[in-house]
């Protein structure tokens, strides 16, 4: 296979060939990705999107797969993992730099510690900071959005670029990132702020998760709330909890959360999505849309 020869050899990693994605999203569930590939470095992930401009193939990126449903049928052409080589953090005096795929609870933590204060939210939140600025993730009424100085990405055709916060668009969890490019890495300005009382907030929102959130594999939140009604609280009234396709649950604890029970698939939880967003319209006539990133193909 020319794909293999030509690119695979070159890469640190090497390519996956046929990778089931229920291994990489928080969901458990996803077909296989055609060619899966770990950059590990930015010199890497430039030669990966060249190949694939020339090639004329598709290439799909992602983070930690915590805001992804991958459909049974999985991803054709290449799908990057942001991951540990992409995961760095660089103090400055007001913020820090850091790599796309960093984990945003690592991100938290480490600022805390430092006594930089604003990512105390993201705790609890289990994204790689790339897919955190795609999603202006957000949580305890912070967002992502709000702490960026800049963005870098790479772009289609493999150019290097950067955004600076003018160009940079946030709004509920969305942003003007989503199909900008790749991100490689941000700059995020912090305020000083006392490491001790910073470390409480973040163990403090933990906690709060902990109580709240069921522990089984889900995608956080699967529909947007409304501007003034979560959208759990709707689902709970229309009588959803509990509700069920085969292993896809709706959360009994939290009913804004779909848990795989141990062997959803992918058109397991499509069809609960589609239930309960009948079950809502009909009760209250409300159209809830999802938050969830649905890609690949169906089986
Ligand atoms: C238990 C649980 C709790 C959660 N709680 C919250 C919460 O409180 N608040 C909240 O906002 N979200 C929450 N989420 C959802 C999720 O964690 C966030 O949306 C997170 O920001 C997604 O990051 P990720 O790296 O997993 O992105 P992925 O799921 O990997 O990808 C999401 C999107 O971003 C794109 N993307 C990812 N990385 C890059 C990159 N480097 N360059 C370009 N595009 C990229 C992908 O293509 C995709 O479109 C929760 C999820 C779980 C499982």
């Amino acid at each position: 296979m020319d794909l293999e020869r030509e690119l695979g050899s070159k890469l640190l990693n090497g390519i996956k060939i046929n990778e089931p994605m229920s291994l990489h999203t928080s969901w458990k569930v996803g077909g296989p990705a055609d060619y899966f590939l770990i950059p590990a470095s930015q010199g890497e992930l430039v030669d990966i999107v060249r190949y694939a401009s020339d090639h004329d193939l598709p290439l799909f990126v992602f983070g930690n797969g915590t805001n992804l449903l991958v459909r049974d049928g999985g991803i054709r052409g290449l799908v990057v993992h942001m991951g540990a080589p992409f995961h760095y953090i660089h103090w400055e005096k007001n913020g820090l730099v850091a790599g796309a795929g960093t984990p945003m609870p690592q991100l938290a933590r480490a600022a805390a510690h430092k006594g930089l204060a604003g990512l105390e939210y993201a705790g609890g939140i289990p994204g790689s900071l790339g897919g955190a600025l795609v999603m202006n993730a957000g949580a305890y009424g912070s967002y992502t959005g709000q702490l960026v100085k800049d963005v870098t990405l790479v772009g289609p055709d493999g150019n290097i670029f950067r955004l600076g916060r003018e160009k940079l668009d946030f709004g509920y969890r969305c942003s003007n990132l989503a199909g900008a490019g790749i991100i490689t890495g941000a700059r995020l300005k912090l305020e000083e702020g006392d490491p001790a009382e910073l470390e409480s907030r973040v163990e403090f929102f933990l906690a709060e998760r902990r109580r709240r959130h069921p522990q089984l594999p889900s995608a956080g939140s699967v529909f947007r709330n409304l501007p003034d009604r979560p959208a759990g609280r709707l689902i709970e009234a229309a009588g959803g909890k509990g509700m069920r396709v085969g292993d896809a649950c709706v959360s009994e604890q939290h009913a804004n959360f779909i848990v795989n029970l141990g062997r959803a698939t992918a058109s397991d939880i499509l069809d609960l999505i589609g239930a309960v967003q009948r079950l809502v319209k009909e009760r209250f006539g409300i159209e809830l849309q999802p938050e969830v990133k649905v890609v690949g193909e169906e089986k």
